[in-house]
C-alpha cells in the first residue's frame, strides 16, 4: 500500500484548495490503474501562523507504486499550486507502508503537528529516517503537513466525514449559486448526524465557503450516508466533481489538559479555573475575563470570546467571579481564545451593604469591624447582607455557534462530554 500526503498548495488571495488537488490526484491514480482506498482530510494545529485558513493536510491510501504516485502528484500540483504566492510552500510525502503498519514515530509526528508547533527540519529529519519519498516546492514547508497526514491513520482513533462538492473550475471566483432554502431544509432533515451545515440563529449556510476557490459546499457529519443524502438535497449550480473524506474535524483532538500556571503559546488546552473578574466587553465587541487557578494559587490567564463568536459572548457575559469553570481554547499572546467552556459550579449568593428597614436606603459602614448603620434612622446591622443572585447560566458545556466553529473543534451535539450540554445550531 502507498500513502501520499499533500499540503500547502493554496493561497488566501488567489484561492486554490489542497482538498481539490487531492481529489484530482485520486482521479489520476485511478486513471493510471491504481485503487484509492481512502481519502483523509486532517486538520493540524489551528495556531500555526503559516496556515492559509483551516490548516488542512490531505492523504490518500492507494495501491500504486510510490514513485508513480509521486510523479502523478507533482504533475497535478505543478500547474495548479499557487506557488506565486509567497506564503504557498507545497510539499508531498509518499510512503510505501500499510496504514496499519505506520511506524510509531510517524504517528507521534502527526499528534505533535495537531497539538504543537513544528519546523520543516523536524519533518525532513523523520522523512529521512523512515525513508519516505518527498518533494517540496518554494521551500517545501508543506512537508510538515504532508507527513502528518501520512501518519494520521495510526495517530487518530476518532473519525468524522466531509463530503465536498466542487464547482466547475471556470466558475471559480464568481458568486456561488446555491438555493439557501434547500440548504436549511436539508440541514434540518439530517441534524444531528450531519452538523455545522448551517447556523440557524445567524441564518448563515456555513457549509458554503466565502473564500474564492473551487469548493461549492462541504457537508460534515458522523454518518457518511447522512452527509451524502444531505448533499443530494441541495439545489445549486452544476457540480464538477465531489469527494468524501474521512476527517478529524469536530473531534477536539487539538486540545490537551493543562493547568493555568503551565500554558504555552501556540497550543490549545482544556483548563479548570475560577472566574476572577466580571466579564468585560472591550473595543470591537470582544469579551474578556480573568480566570484564576482553581486552588486559589497565584496564577491566572485572560480568556476572550471574540466578536465573531456572536451569541456565545452572551454566555461568557453570564459568568461571575467565583464561578468554577473548565475553559477550552488556544493560547496566543498570553490569552486563551475560548472555543467552549463548562460551568462546574455557579456562585448563587453575594454579599452587599445592608439596606435600612426604616428608609430603604443603603446603610453606611460604622467603622472597621463595627457593622453598618443608618445615620438617619439609627438602625444598625452587624455585617453585610447575603442576597441571592439571578443566574442565566446552568451547569454544563457552552460552545461557540456553528458560524464561528474551528474545523477541528467538537460540536457539543456530538456527545461524549462530562457534563450536560447546551448545543448551538
Ligand atoms: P486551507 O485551509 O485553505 O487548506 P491551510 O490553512 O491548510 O489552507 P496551508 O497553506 O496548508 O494552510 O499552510 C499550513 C502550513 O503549516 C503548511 O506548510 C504545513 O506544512 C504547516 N504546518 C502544519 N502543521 C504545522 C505545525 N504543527 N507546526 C508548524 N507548521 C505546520
Amino acid at each position: 500500500m502507498t500513502i501520499v500526503g499533500l499540503d500547502d498548495t493554496d493561497s488566501r488571495e488567489r484561492g486554490m484548495c489542497t482538498t481539490y488537488l487531492a481529489t484530482r490526484l485520486a482521479e489520476a491514480i485511478a486513471d493510471a490503474g491504481g485503487r484509492v482506498h481512502r481519502k483523509l482530510l486532517i486538520r493540524l494545529n489551528p495556531a500555526v501562523e503559516h496556515k492559509t485558513r483551516g490548516n488542512a493536510a490531505l492523504a490518500l491510501h492507494v495501491d500504486l507504486d510510490p514513485e508513480r504516485v509521486l510523479d502523478l502528484a507533482a504533475a497535478e500540483l505543478e500547474p495548479l499550486a499557487e506557488t506565486g504566492d509567497p506564503r504557498t510552500s507545497p510539499g508531498v510525502v509518499v510512503a510505501d507502508v500499510a496504514p496499519d503498519a505506520i511506524p510509531d514515530p510517524v504517528a507521534n509526528f502527526t499528534r505533535r503537528a495537531i497539538r504543537d508547533l513544528l519546523e520543516p527540519r523536524d519533518a525532513l529529519a523523520l522523512v529521512g529516517d523512515v525513508g519516505y519519498l518527498h518533494r517540496g516546492w518554494a521551500g517545501g514547508r508543506g512537508r510538515i503537513g504532508a507527513l502528518a497526514a501520512v501518519g494520521a491513520w495510526a495517530a487518530l482513533d476518532e473519525w468524522t466525514y466531509e463530503q465536498i462538492a466542487y464547482r466547475r473550475f471556470d466558475r471559480c471566483g464568481t458568486p456561488r449559486k446555491i438555493d439557501e432554502a434547500s440548504v436549511f431544509d436539508a440541514a434540518e432533515a439530517f441534524y444531528p448526524q450531519a452538523w455545522d451545515t448551517v447556523d440557524r440563529a445567524e441564518a448563515e449556510p456555513v457549509c458554503v465557503p466565502n473564500a474564492p476557490g473551487p469548493i461549492l459546499y462541504g457537508i460534515r457529519g458522523d454518518d457518511p450516508d447522512a452527509v451524502s443524502e444531505l448533499a443530494d438535497r441541495i439545489e445549486s449550480e452544476p457540480i464538477e466533481r465531489s469527494a468524501t473524506f474521512l476527517t478529524n474535524q469536530g473531534t477536539d483532538v487539538h486540545l490537551r489538559a493543562g493547568a493555568i500556571d503551565d500554558l504555552r503559546e501556540g497550543r490549545a488546552y482544556c483548563v479548570d479555573g475560577t472566574v476572577v473578574t466580571d466579564p468585560e466587553t472591550r473595543r470591537g465587541g470582544h469579551v474578556f475575563f480573568e480566570l484564576g487557578a482553581p486552588d486559589g494559587a497565584d496564577a491566572s490567564v485572560d480568556c476572550v470570546a471574540f466578536e465573531p463568536t456572536k451569541r456565545f459572548r452572551d454566555r461568557v457575559r453570564g459568568l461571575s467571579p467565583g464561578d468554577d469553570v473548565t475553559v477550552c481554547g488556544e493560547v496566543t499572546d498570553g490569552t486563551l481564545k475560548l472555543e467552549k467552556f463548562a460551568v462546574r459550579s455557579l456562585r448563587r449568593q453575594t454579599e452587599t451593604t445592608p439596606t435600612c428597614d426604616g428608609c430603604g436606603r443603603s446603610m453606611k459602614s460604622a467603622g472597621r469591624d463595627q457593622g453598618y448603620r443608618c445615620r438617619d434612622c439609627g438602625t444598625s446591622a452587624s455585617g453585610p447582607e447575603t442576597v441571592e443572585l439571578d443566574r442565566d447560566l446552568a451547569i454544563g458545556w457552552y460552545e461557540v455557534p456553528p458560524c464561528a466553529r474551528r474545523h477541528i473543534a467538537k460540536p457539543l451535539v456530538r456527545g461524549g462530554f462530562d457534563a450536560p450540554t447546551h448545543p448551538e445550531r
